[in-house]
């Protein structure tokens, strides 16, 4: 330790992408303090009419594509009631994944010909699933024999499938997809389809599908082209299943300038090697580490910057070739075959849906001098350590103002108010237009995917963040608690 305080590295900002919805509330600091100072801190903020129209930009590639199908939103990005209300009054579908989603999204009003049940199910799930006549997505061998049990032992309608598939192979197929805990083996299709057979009067198969935790194009497009195999093996043996479903991972971008994110990952690997003063509270390294001078391991992040995402993506995805018929485009594909497209994408559907707002208590200096600044949160309300996410947060003065202007940013660790060294908001030095003061507020933009709600608790009896529903009509913001929202008319105009 040669000083106690240590040299100041220069600014290093991962500014938020911002479209306008979200940067018209962040510039309403006025009425974000008066949220917070009513509902308390934490605060979840959710943009219902944003996933509308996320849903209506998903829909515009499938248009691009002349594709028919359907977008379904993986619900469990968000546990939102006002943004599931709103999709409801959309075209769209939704995924869900436990009892409690489903129910949920039946309480909404989607109807159960828009949703489809996905992931590992308990009994209770698959029995409500059966009883209601809602598309399964079925894992495994074993559940489709399950399924089938239930529905001939109750004499549940018969219903619709999804043959979940992973490791694909096949001809001109250079790279194998990823393996996955969940899916059956593409090679075991056979089988499969043997007891789609047999259970003929209980089981009807839809379609087939995968979904892959990659941001790899090139995977995706294997894999999609092995579900076309599929349809076609299908097909040979009688059997008519239409739909491809494409599973989620359709990503989003989040920094509005791909030039930080650039230097602010340089500056990390300069910073782990010891290049550089440290960007990171103790040297933490995302997944990188200096071994005698040789930076070892991977970065272990998001990849913050991403310029194809969302629906741009997928537009990219289907107009891959397949080389295992001919080279001609994967949208081609579907089109000529007249195969409908189901997408459920998570956190490209929420993509500027939502921000945490959250209010400084105080800041301190460290003993080895770096500012620490503490929040009325724990490091779970906003997740984005946790997910890897690197943004930098939008500091709001008391006044309403955004920026000062003309002042030097400082850069501060953000900790959050668990008695808990590892409570930090931030592992990363955060810079800040200005030191905040206790009373401000930090909006943690973008974060409806999974940062808000996913892994928040309850933890020393600290309050779980409220959530809240805001719109804009007749050229202001108008609010409600999300429980509460109805796309309906409403005092204040329609939302
Ligand atoms: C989580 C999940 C999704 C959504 O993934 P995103 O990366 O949020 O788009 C879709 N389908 C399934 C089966 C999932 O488990």
């Amino acid at each position: 330790m040669a000083a106690a305080v240590p040299l100041s590295p220069e600014p290093l900002s991962l500014e938020p992408r911002l479209e306008e919805r979200l940067a018209s509330l962040l510039r309403s600091g006025a009425l974000l303090h008066t949220l917070v100072d009513a509902l308390g801190s934490p605060l979840n903020v959710v943009l219902p009419d944003q996933i509308a129209e996320n849903a209506r930009r998903f829909r515009a590639a499938y248009g691009t594509h002349r594709l028919a199908g359907r977008v379904f939103f993986a619900h469990k990005a968000n546990r939102s009631s006002a943004l599931v209300r709103r999709l409801a009054a959309t075209d769209a579908a939704i995924d869900v994944a436990s009892l409690g989603e489903l129910q949920h999204a039946l309480g909404a009003g989607f109807t159960p010909d828009r949703i489809m049940a996905t992931g590992p199910k308990n009994p209770e799930f698959r029995w409500l699933a059966a009883r209601t006549g809602v598309t399964v997505n079925v894992d495994s061998y074993g559940e489709l024999e399950e399924l089938a049990t239930l529905v001939g032992d109750r004499q549940l309608p018969r219903i619709r499938v999804v043959l979940r598939l992973s490791a694909f192979d096949g001809p001109g197929v250079r790279m194998r997809t990823r393996p996955s805990r969940f899916g059956s083996p593409a090679g075991e299709l056979e089988h499969l389809l043997k007891a789609v057979e047999r259970h003929g009067d209980a089981v009807e198969l839809v379609g087939v599908g995968y979904h892959l935790d990659t941001t790899s194009l090139e995977e995706k497009a294997r894999a999609l082209e092995g579900c076309i195999r599929a349809l076609d093996a299908c097909r040979s043996r009688g059997l008519r299943p239409r739909a491809v479903d494409i599973g989620g991972g359709f990503g989003v971008d989040y920094l509005a300038h791909g030039e930080q994110w650039e230097r602010y990952t340089s500056a990390l690997t300069a910073a782990v090697l010891g290049r550089r003063p440290a960007i990171t509270w103790r040297g933490h390294g995302y997944g990188l580490r200096n071994d005698a001078g040789t930076l070892r391991g991977s970065l272990a992040l998001y990849p913050a910057h991403r310029p194809v995402a969302g629906a741009r993506y997928l537009d990219e995805l289907l107009s891959l070739p397949a080389p295992s018929f001919g080279g001609r485009p994967l949208a081609t594909l579907l089109l000529e075959n007249l195969y409908d497209l189901y997408t459920e994408p998570g956190r490209a559907l929420v993509d500027q849906c939502g921000l945490v707002l959250a209010r400084v208590l105080e800041a301190r200096r460290t003993d080895s001098g770096d500012h620490l600044v503490r929040l009325a949160m724990k490091a779970d309300d906003a997740g984005l350590e946790e997910h890897g996410v690197l943004m930098d947060p939008v500091l709001l003065a008391r006044d309403g103002t955004r920026a000062a202007g003309g002042g030097e940013p400082v850069g501060v660790y953000l900790a959050g108010s668990l008695c808990l060294e590892a409570d930090l908001i931030t592992r990363r030095m955060v810079f800040l237009p200005w030191l905040p003061r206790p009373g401000e507020l930090l909006g943690f933009a973008n974060t409806a995917g999974y940062c808000m709600d996913f892994q928040t608790s309850g933890a020393q009896h600290q309050p779980v963040a409220r959530k809240v529903a805001a719109w804009q009509a007749e050229g202001s913001w108008h609010w409600c608690l999300d429980e509460q929202y109805w796309p309906i008319t409403r005092p204040g105009g329609e939302s």
